[in-house]
């Protein structure tokens, strides 16, 4: 649950041992004072601005009648079920000829597959997480009202990659609709950013907690260095990119820290997934909130709020971008 890296200047690779800091910890409380003031200056105004989303569009059907049409996969930069397709010619595809953001290369992985729960051999499948071995991917969680996390990452993931690329940003999805009937596995996940050299990459999921237990959290990649996964030579980047995404989307959302973990940071490091161990390039995860609360279900299940979950994950990754 530590915070082991810093928000704002890259650390020196090696700390000397002799020569102990309490970097980290002035660094996480710089990083608790920056979110929790996104959310602070939020809540200042929050009641007069756009907060009310939840008000506005507190049903199901309408998240689901206001989401984009399908994109043609063929369109736009999707992953191909075969590794092998990821050879770069795909990812030009599409990609815009201007904008602040040309030439650089963001990967979205939308959490889960809305297959998964048909292929539960395949997904039950053990894959080498460098740590130890995992299963290959998993069903996710769904709201009480029964919309899927999978279906909230891929609306999110779509929404995302139009912000971005009218940035100017090459973007790739590690699957979209009907590129495949389940997964790609975790490692694959990983892959596929690693041989698209992203820049940036992120995995969009939404929690399956307790209800009362509200919030976002970004996952950091802890410093792992085992087997096939080492991490250490991404975990600072990693960090200043979740931190980034987190200050925006607070700011952007309105949606509070989580409040039964990270210590109402919205900042989690974790050593244990495989999306993260086996990337090579920065990467987060985000859980845009708790799918099992009712406070959070309506803005996950609103088209509207998506939308804006898409803004404020999109200004982090333009954030951290431009300063990288
Ligand atoms: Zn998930």
């Amino acid at each position: 649950m530590s915070y082991t890296g810093p928000e704002f200047p890259p650390p020196q690779p090696e700390r000397r041992p002799g020569r102990p800091r309490r970097a980290p910890v002035v660094v996480t409380g710089a990083l608790v004072a920056g979110a929790l003031l996104g959310w602070l200056a939020y809540e200042a105004v929050g009641a007069s601005g756009n907060g009310s989303d939840a008000q506005a569009d507190p049903t199901g059907a309408a998240a689901v009648t206001s989401a984009p049409a399908s994109h043609s996969p063929a369109a736009h930069t999707s992953a191909s079920p075969s590794p092998s397709a990821d050879d770069g010619k795909g990812k030009d595809a599409g990609t815009p000829a201007s904008g602040p953001l040309r030439g650089r290369v963001v990967v979205i992985d939308p959490g889960h597959n809305l297959g998964n729960a048909r292929y539960t051999a395949e997904i039950n499948r053990q894959v080498d997480i460098g740590t130890g071995h995992k299963e290959c991917d998993t069903t996710g969680t769904a709201t009480n009202d029964s919309y899927p996390e999978a279906s909230f990452t891929l609306d999110l993931a779509h929404r995302l990659r139009t912000l971005l690329e009218q940035q100017g940003a090459t973007v790739k999805l590690t699957h979209d609709t009907g590129t495949r009937p389940w997964g790609p596995c975790v490692d694959e996940r990983a892959r596929i950013g690693n041989e698209a050299h992203a820049d940036a990459a992120i995995s969009l999921h939404a929690d399956g907690s307790a209800p009362g237990n509200r919030g976002f959290h970004v996952i950091l990649p802890a410093a792992v260095h085992a087997g096939a996964a080492d991490t250490r030579p991404i975990a600072a980047a990693s960090h200043r990119l979740g931190a980034s995404i987190a200050g925006s989307f607070v700011r952007v959302t309105g949606e509070p820290p989580a409040n039964y973990l990270g210590g109402g940071t919205g900042l989690v490091t974790r050593g244990d997934l495989g999306g993260l161990n086996l990337s090579t390039v920065p990467k987060v995860f985000i859980e845009c909130g708790n799918m099992r609360d009712a406070t959070d279900a309506a803005r996950l299940t609103s088209g509207s709020w998506r939308q804006r979950a898409a803004e404020g994950i999109s200004e982090g990754i333009v954030a951290f971008l431009r300063e990288s």
